[in-house]
């Protein structure tokens, strides 16, 4: 069910549940502001979740209200997950789902990387 991204944020969504220890994900990489993770539905053969991890809704949030710090630190993780995991010279997808008609499951910010395989249309007609 997608989320109203203009609702406060829940502290107990299952990002932050991740952030806090209180469940598992299989890492992939972190920075003082970032946390990267593999996502466990995975619709390409590289799927990762990338978060920031402070509590921001969703882009919209984040780009409205996150320090410079955190923007700086989340916008080069992003790239720089997606070298490290060799998605570079074939290229790849990011995507934020932002809401209701974004099509946004999980009110925690999160960039999907895919990678590994040619990922067709940007979206179905
Ligand atoms: P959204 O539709 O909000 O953009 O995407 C949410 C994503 O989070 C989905 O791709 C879903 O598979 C993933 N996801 C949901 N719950 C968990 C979880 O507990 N762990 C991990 N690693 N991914 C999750």
């Amino acid at each position: 069910m997608p989320i109203d991204a203009t609702k406060p944020y829940d502290p107990d969504n299952i990002f932050a549940k991740i952030l806090k220890g209180e469940i598992p994900c299989s890492k992939v990489d972190e920075t003082a502001h970032s946390l990267a993770f593999h996502d466990i539905n995975p619709l390409a053969p590289i799927h990762i979740l990338v978060i920031p991890k402070g509590h921001y809704v969703s882009w919209d949030d984040f780009s409205a209200t996150a320090s410079d710090a955190e923007i700086l630190d989340f916008t080069r993780f992003v790239g720089k997950v997606a070298r490290d995991n060799g998605c570079v010279e074939q290229g790849y997808r990011m995507l934020a789902n932002i809401g209701k008609r974004g099509g946004q499951e999980v009110p925690h910010l999160h960039v999907h990387l895919f990678g590994g395989a040619p990922l067709g249309p940007m979206l179905a007609r």
